[in-house]
């Protein structure tokens, strides 16, 4: 081995975040070597208490501060109750938010169906979410899943669970990215397939 072995460690632990490459690792690693010793503290205690300071709401299952039940959407009293936007992850209600354009609450499914990776409807937040409407206050599900094979099957499935109910299910219109994600979507195009959303059928 050519590295002190806690660099290569630090480097294998790096290599491991989406997005990173062994060469990217390995800047990173010698960036915090040279760098001044609270770079590394702050980064290392940010993530030791990442786990523990975060919980997930028991409304939407979005993400939110321990101690809470409700996050700061759910807990609104300027939010409409009667509409409500299914995503796969808490990044999306973030790109949500940031477009500035949706006044309704979210449903967090904590993922998508995806029989390839095993995971079926148990595995994500379904039965939560038809409780949910069969508390009767939801007029609209919008299905925002991603433009993706997998979140277009998802959206399916969940019309399928939640034609039993008299509400509007629509899915965001076209012109997402075919295989993009929301999060990456810019905030026009976003809002324009918030507007422009479809009732299934
Ligand atoms: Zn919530």
């Amino acid at each position: 081995m050519l590295l002190p072995e806690s660099i290569q460690t630090l480097i294998n632990a790096l290599e491991r975040l989406p997005g990173i490459g062994p060469k990217s690792a390995s800047r990173l690693a010698f960036f915090f070597l040279r760098a001044t010793e609270d770079v590394a503290q702050d980064l290392a205690s940010a993530l030791a208490n990442l786990k523990a300071n975060i919980v997930l709401c028991q409304e939407c299952f979005n993400i939110t501060e321990a101690g809470r039940e409700r996050c700061e959407v759910c807990e609104s009293s300027q939010r409409d109750g009667s509409l409500v936007c299914v995503v796969e992850e808490a990044l999306d209600v973030l790109a949500l938010e940031r477009t500035g354009g949706y006044q309704g609450k979210y449903h967090v499914l904590q993922g998508v169906l995806s029989p390839i990776e095993g995971i079926g409807p148990d595995d994500l937040k379904i039965k939560q979410l038809v409780a949910r409407v069969a508390a009767g206050e939801i007029k609209e599900v919008i299905l925002a899943t991603n433009p993706s094979m997998e979140g277009d099957a998802t959206a399916q499935y969940l019309q399928g669970k939640l034609k039993q109910f008299d509400i509007h299910v629509t899915r965001l219109a076209r012109g997402l990215p075919m295989g993009g994600d929301l999060e990456y979507a810019d905030q026009n195009t976003l809002l324009r397939a918030l507007s422009g959303r479809q009732e299934m059928s």
